[in-house]
């Protein structure tokens, strides 16, 4: 059913766990997204801004059949309900989710960008 996407997924605040399990929750339970695999929990330095928690990341596969933007907005709603203030821009937060990849999608406006800039980067900081 519909199109492949990876999702990253982080928290470096308050019960950065139960935000991860929350959010796979939500996903799961939209009808236009099916759930394929999620990977192992990686710990990662926060990086940009000091003296903040490490972040808990999971990378997470679906298929959906909501566009991009409808995707984005369906995982901002999600990030809004954990209770995640918009402050600083790389600001400590309960829930960061980011859309990796989508299909064969390249779309580059300045609300959605995809492939995700920081997917290097994002790749990287799960690796090492
Ligand atoms: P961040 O502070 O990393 O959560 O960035 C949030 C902003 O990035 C939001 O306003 C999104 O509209 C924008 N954005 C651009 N491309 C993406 C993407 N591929 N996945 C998630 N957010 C994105």
């Amino acid at each position: 059913m519909g199109v492949p996407v990876w999702l990253s997924l982080g928290s470096n605040m308050g019960d950065r766990r139960g935000y991860l399990l929350f959010a796979l929750q939500r996903l799961t339970e939209h009808p236009a997204i099916e759930l394929r695999a999620v990977s192992s929990l990686y710990v990662t330095e926060p990086w940009g801004v000091r003296g903040q928690e490490d972040y808990f990341n999971i990378a997470v596969a679906i298929n959906t059949t909501l566009s991009p933007h409808e995707l984005l907005a369906y995982t901002q709603s999600i990030e809004n309900a954990s209770g995640r203030q918009r402050t600083t821009r790389w600001g400590a937060r309960q829930l960061d989710i980011d859309i990796i990849l989508f299909g064969e999608q390249q779309i580059d406006e300045e609300r959605l960008q995809i492939p995700h800039p920081r997917f290097k980067i994002i790749c990287i900081a799960a690796l090492v």
